[in-house]
């Protein structure tokens, strides 16, 4: 006889759904207990199933879940929240959409990451209820950098570590992880001036608390440079041949230059 299903439980988010067959579909939840799972939600292409309306991109709920010979099957849904009013605005909803698919491909299966979780959730939360959007997604941005690794060095000059003083002015080089000082311009990477209050922006965004940052940056008028470099400096960090390019051509800079990091390594 075979072994009876192991049963596991977690909050999680709907990241996306794909088809299986004519009555299924796989869920990609990210869950607060492990992280990103693949999972079936059987059934839930049929108009009865109870499902469905919980398996959606973007709900929250506890999910409970057996594990299956290959993929893990969803058994149970109890909803937390639809989010309601996100799928109520069509530019709301793209924002978080967004936000999905990039905790989707930033993320490996099956590793644990709470602060990504608790980071996605707190943003479809704003994202509900909130005017300041583009602060709310460039927030998102610069933490699920932070919390994958990928911090933006803005204190430091990250060619040759030495704090940097507040008004000194720096360039930005996201393909080296950061600011890089006026003494040591690499020749190699592309760099853009930043302006005081993007950089003053850029710093505030690394804060932990988003009311203070949000009247920070949202009276700076620097919203498209800001969302400019955060799309860079994510550009630089999930794709991994731009990584490895970078780290050469840090590397090919010679001694004295620091290589940043080492490119990610492992599947995406
Ligand atoms: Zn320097």
């Amino acid at each position: 006889m075979a072994k009876p299903h192991r049963v596991y439980k977690s909050s999680a988010i709907v990241l996306r759904q794909r088809s299986l067959g004519d009555t299924d579909k796989i869920i990609t939840l990210y869950s607060a207990d492990y992280g990103k799972i693949d999972a079936v939600a059987k059934g839930v292409r049929r108009t009865k199933s109870r499902l469905a309306g919980n398996v959606e991109p973007l709900s929250h709920g506890s999910y409970m879940l057996a594990r299956g010979r290959n993929l893990d099957i969803i058994t149970q849904v109890q909803s937390i929240e639809t989010f309601q009013p996100i799928r109520d605005d069509l530019s709301r909803l793209s924002y978080a959409l967004y936000a999905a698919e990039l905790v989707d491909r930033a993320t490996e299966e099956r590793e644990e990451n709470f602060a990504v979780y608790k980071l996605l959730l707190d943003t479809l939360r704003r994202l509900s209820t909130r005017e300041d959007i583009d602060t709310v997604m460039r927030y998102f941005e610069m933490g699920l950098l932070g919390r994958l690794g990928y911090r933006p060095q803005l204190d430091q000059c990250v060619v040759k570590p030495r704090p940097l003083e507040d008004d000194e002015a720096v360039v930005w080089a996201p393909a080296l992880g950061g600011v890089v000082c006026s003494q040591c311009r690499p020749e190699n990477v592309a760099v853009t001036a930043l302006s005081k209050p993007t950089i003053v922006g850029l710093r505030a965004l690394q804060g932990d608390n988003f009311t203070e940052i949000a009247q920070q940056v949202s009276g700076a008028n620097v919203s498209d440079e800001l969302e400019r470099h955060l799309r860079e400096a994510i550009h630089f960090a999930l794709d991994q041949d731009m990584r490895s390019a970078a780290f050469l051509d840090a590397v090919r800079r010679g001694p004295g230059a620091r290589p940043v990091r080492p490119p990610r390594t492992g599947t995406r």
